[in-house]
């Protein structure tokens, strides 16, 4: 650190993002990406706006969120892009949250809520998961401040019920609930629909995962117009051309490609039912993923050991360090015959 860094952000800590080592090929199973390319479409879009590049892109990305609108029932001015959803994430901390404002979040979930509080200089409750790693609800109704939920949750995989999210806004009319949906095409019903419903309530998506695209950096909040403009006034504040001009085109193109990418989320649920079955025939204890990952462990190697000799296969998958999960490992889920080579490293790593 050094003798210049603001006094403010000293104890920082900030957000480790999953490896993406350079120094050979791996079979990357660690970040939750699609292991899908994006779609031809796409692929144009990005072509077309080459040419363009000398010029701004769009402020109000109009036709972005008019797309983005469409898909999910709701109106253009309901809808704020970002430059992911980290980016919508941190612009909701900073517009709703202060030191009166504070927010709650379990205690096992996205790493960067916690980070987002911090440099925001918000206090911030960890909730305890359930000793089966599933959120309880109750814990949340009527709690009197902001809450954030990843829905399904990361790195767990577990999925709340409509009706569960449903309660905690409605208990919590004074205070703004955030459902973060980064995994919500994999399992799991979108609270979009009760957005017209309650005026507290912010619905966060990305395109990274089910849309391919994490490398171009799209995400987006969904609420009524007012939190939008609030949302709005902070974008403006501080970084009005978010959205690059690339981006922006192939998020339409991808909107317009829907069937494409919904036919690859089946495909990966598909392989991640398979994945279990052979995990669970290995000995592992599997929760009940309604994401791109699964989280597993077993009593046969340590969760690090895994980790390691997977690695030295040229097999990186997620471990995470924090005492109640550290047997675990958080596996993305790629395509069939990646995950073929997964479970013989796996097969190897154990000794079979
Ligand atoms: N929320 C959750 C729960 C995530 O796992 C991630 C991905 N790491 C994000 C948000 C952020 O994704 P992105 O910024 O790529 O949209």
């Amino acid at each position: 650190m050094s003798r210049f860094f603001s006094s403010k952000y000293k104890s920082l800590k900030a957000y480790v993002p999953g490896e993406q080592p350079r120094d050979k090929k791996y079979i990357k199973l660690n970040t939750n990406e699609s292991p899908y390319p994006p779609s031809e479409a796409v692929t144009k879009a990005v072509e077309k706006e080459i040419g363009l590049l000398q010029l701004y892109s769009d402020p109000e990305t109009k036709a972005l969120n008019a797309a983005i609108a469409s898909l999910w029932g709701l109106k253009a001015e309901q809808i704020v892009s970002t430059n992911g959803s980290d980016e919508a994430l941190n612009f909701v901390f900073m517009t709703f949250c202060d030191k009166d404002h504070p927010i709650a979040f379990p205690d096992l979930t996205y790493g960067f809520y916690s980070v987002f509080a911090q440099l925001n200089d918000v206090k911030y409750k960890e909730i305890p998961l359930k000793d089966d790693f599933s959120i309880d609800y109750k814990d949340y109704c009527g709690i009197g401040m902001n809450v954030v939920i990843a829905n399904p949750n990361a790195p767990t995989g577990l999925v709340m019920p409509l009706w569960q999210i449903e309660e905690i806004v409605k208990t919590n009319p004074d205070n703004v609930v955030v459902i973060d949906e980064a995994y919500i095409d994999y399992g799991g019903q979108s609270a979009t629909s009760l957005i017209d419903k309650y005026d507290n309530l912010i619905v966060i998506q990305t395109f990274s995962k089910s849309r391919s695209m994490a490398g171009a950096r799209l995400g987006f909040a969904a609420s009524n117009t007012e939190l939008i403009k609030d949302l709005n006034t902070i974008r403006f504040s501080t970084n009005p051309y978010n959205v690059n001009r690339m981006t922006a085109a192939c998020g339409i193109a991808a909107i317009e490609d829907n069937g494409y990418y919904m036919d690859n989320v089946k495909k990966i649920i598909n392989t991640r039912g398979i994945v279990k079955a052979e995990l669970e025939k290995l000995g592992f204890e599997v929760l009940e993923s309604h994401t791109n990952f699964v989280f597993a462990r077993t009593d046969r190697i340590e969760g690090e050991k895994l980790y390691l000799g997977l690695k030295d296969r040229g097999v990186l998958v997620r471990y995470f360090s924090k005492e109640r999960i550290k047997d675990y490992n958080r596996i993305t889920i790629g395509t069939p015959e990646e995950m073929e080579r997964f479970i013989e490293a796996v097969k190897d790593v154990l000794g079979e």
